[in-house]
C-alpha cells in the first residue's frame, strides 16, 4: 500500500469512527501491573495456529498481542464440531507427535493424544491387506512382507530410507535437490507398483493429490516424522490444539468474528467500521485471504488443493484396529478411510462407530454420499448399507500448493513486507508444524528487532 492510500485510508477509518488506539492496559493479557510499552503492542490478524502461536510466544517474552479472528470460533483450519454426540473434525488430519517446533510450544501431555499403529490397511481390489512397520511392529514383518504391495525390495529400500532420515534436519532437507515426489521415489528405486499401489494413496491423503507433484521436501519431512513418531488424535478432538493456545492467551488477547477489512504497516479497519492502530501488525491469514489484504505482498494467486470429506455413523466399527485404511487402486473416489473412534473413544457416542471417508477434490455433487456408499462395499461388505451419513464437508481451500521450488525448508518461515510481517502455513509448509514454526518465528523477529 503506497503512502497515498495509506493516509487516505487512514481519514475514512478517523471519518468513520475515529482511531482507536489498541488500548494500553495494566492488566492485559494477564501482564498484571506491568506497563507494556506501546512499542510492544501487536495486532495479529487470523486466529488459525499460526496467528495463535506468533500470540502465545509474544506474550510469553511480556508483549501484549491481539489477536483479530473473522470466524466465530479460534482455530482457522483446525476445528471440530461436536454433532449428536460425535466430535467431527472439519476434514480427516492427524497430528504427528514429532513435530519439533509443534511439541515445543504444546502441552502434548494435556491433550492426551492418541496413537494410529504404525501401518495400514490397503484395498487391492480384492480385499485389505495389513503392512505394519516391521521397525516397529516386528511381529507383523513376516505378514507385511508376504502382502502383494511392492516387491521385497521395495520393502527393503523403506527401511533403508527410515535408517537415512534418521539424521536429516530441516536444513539437511533443505539442501536436497528438489524435485516432485514421484521422480523422487523413481529415483530412490521403489517400483511403479509400489508407487501406486502405497505412495499414491498413504501421501495422497496427506498432499491431497495422488499425482505426487508435491516437492520431494515435504515428502522428505513427513517420512521422517512418521519414522520418528506417531500420527496421532487429540483425545477430545482436533481443535484441542488451538484450543490449548486460545486458553495460554485468555479473552483480553482475543476477538473473534472480527472481520479485518483492510490493513496498513500502522493499524487494521474492521467490517464493523471500526479501526484499531498499533506499531506492529502481523497477517496470520491463509494465502488467498493475505493475498486480498495486502496485494502488495503478492505475485501471482496461491493455488489450493482441495478435499471432500464424509462422517458416517455406524453401529459396529467396520475396522477393529487403529489402522488408515488406504485405496491401492487407481480410479474410484475414495482415497482413504479411517474410524476415529477407533483410534480415541470419544469420537462417538457409547455404542456407536465413527467413520471419516476422505475423497480427494471438491467432489460435491448429489450423488456423492451413495456412489462412496457403493464403492465401500467392496471394501467392507454389505454392512455399508447400514451406516448413516452424518456430513459431507466440502473444503475447497484445504492446502497450499507446495511445487519443487517453493523452497519451504530453506525459507525464514515469515516475511516482511512494507513493515507488515506475514506468517502463516504458506510462508513455511502446510502442516500444523508448519503453520506454528512461522508464527513462533515471526514473534521471535518482532522481539529481536
Ligand atoms: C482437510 C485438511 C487436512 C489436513 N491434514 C493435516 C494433517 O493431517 N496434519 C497436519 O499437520 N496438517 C494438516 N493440515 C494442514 C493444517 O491444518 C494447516 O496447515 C494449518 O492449520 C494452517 O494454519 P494457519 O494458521 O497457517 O492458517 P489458517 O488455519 O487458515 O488460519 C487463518 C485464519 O485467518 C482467518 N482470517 C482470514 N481472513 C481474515 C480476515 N480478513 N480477518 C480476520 N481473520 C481472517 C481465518 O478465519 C482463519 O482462522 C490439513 C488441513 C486441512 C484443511
Amino acid at each position: 500500500m503506497n503512502w497515498k492510500m495509506e493516509s487516505s485510508t487512514r481519514f475514512l477509518f478517523a471519518f468513520m469512527g475515529g482511531f482507536r488506539e489498541f488500548a494500553l492496559r495494566e492488566s492485559g493479557c494477564g501482564l498484571k501491573n506491568a506497563p507494556v510499552k506501546q512499542s510492544q503492542q501487536v495486532i495479529i490478524v487470523g486466529g488459525g495456529l499460526a496467528g495463535l502461536a506468533c500470540a502465545v510466544t509474544l506474550r510469553d517474552g511480556g508483549w501484549q498481542p491481539l489477536v483479530l479472528e473473522a470466524g466465530d470460533d479460534f482455530g482457522g483450519r483446525v476445528r471440530t464440531d461436536v454433532m449428536e454426540s460425535f466430535l467431527l473434525d472439519r476434514g480427516f488430519q492427524v497430528y504427528l507427535d514429532a513435530y519439533p517446533e509443534a511439541g515445543k510450544l504444546l502441552d502434548l501431555k494435556a491433550l492426551d493424544l492418541q496413537p494410529f499403529d504404525p501401518g495400514a490397511l490397503v484395498f487391492d481390489g480384492k480385499r485389505l491387506r495389513r503392512v505394519m512397520d516391521p521397525f516397529r511392529r516386528p511381529t507383523h514383518a513376516l505378514e507385511s512382507a508376504r502382502q502383494p504391495i511392492g516387491t521385497l525390495m521395495d520393502k527393503l529400500r523403506v527401511g533403508l530410507l527410515k535408517l537415512r532420515a534418521t539424521g536429516w534436519t530441516p536444513e539437511k532437507i533443505a539442501s536436497h535437490p528438489e524435485m516432485s515426489t514421484l521422480q523422487w521415489l523413481r529415483e530412490f528405486g521403489f517400483s511403479e507398483g509400489m508407487i501406486d499401489t502405497f505412495f499414491r494413496s498413504f501421501y495422497g491423503g496427506i498432499f491431497l493429490e495422488r499425482d505426487l507433484r508435491t516437492s520431494s521436501r515435504m515428502f522428505e519431512f513427513t517420512f521422517q516424522m512418521f519414522s520418528r513418531g506417531s500420527a496421532t488424535l487429540p483425545a477430545r478432538g482436533m481443535q484441542e490444539i488451538p484450543r490449548q493456545l486460545v486458553d495460554r492467551l485468555g479473552s483480553d488477547c482475543l476477538r473473534a468474528q472480527c472481520r479485518v477489512s483492510s490493513l496498513s504497516r500502522h493499524g487494521v479497519a474492521l467490517e464493523s467500521g471500526e479501526a484499531l492502530t498499533s506499531q506492529h501488525i502481523v497477517l496470520a491469514t491463509d494465502a488467498t485471504a493475505a493475498k486480498g489484504l495486502f496485494p502488495a505482498a503478492w505475485g501471482r494467486s496461491p493455488e489450493w488443493r482441495s478435499v471432500t470429506h464424509l462422517y458416517f455413523s455406524a453401529s459396529d466399527s467396520p475396522l477393529r484396529e487403529k489402522l488408515i485404511a488406504l485405496n491401492g487402486v487407481a480410479g474410484g473416489l475414495v482415497n482413504n478411510v479411517c474410524v476415529p473412534s477407533e483410534i480415541a473413544p470419544d469420537y462417538a457416542p457409547s455404542g456407536r462407530a465413527l467413520i471419516s471417508v476422505s475423497v480427494l477434490g471438491d467432489r460435491r455433487s448429489g450423488d456423492l454420499v451413495e456412489r462412496v456408499r457403493q464403492e465401500l462395499r467392496a471394501w467392507f461388505g454389505d454392512q455399508v448399507a447400514g451406516w448413516r451419513h452424518l456430513r459431507t464437508d466440502c473444503i475447497a481451500q484445504a492446502l497450499p500448493e507446495q511445487p519443487p521450488g517453493s523452497d519451504s525448508f530453506a525459507k525464514p518461515g515469515f516475511r516482511q513486507v512494507d513493515g507488515v510481517h506475514i506468517c502463516g502455513d504458506h510462508m513455511s509448509h502446510p502442516s500444523i508444524e508448519g503453520a506454528i514454526t512461522s508464527g513462533v518465528r515471526t514473534a521471535h523477529a518482532l522481539m529481536r528487532a
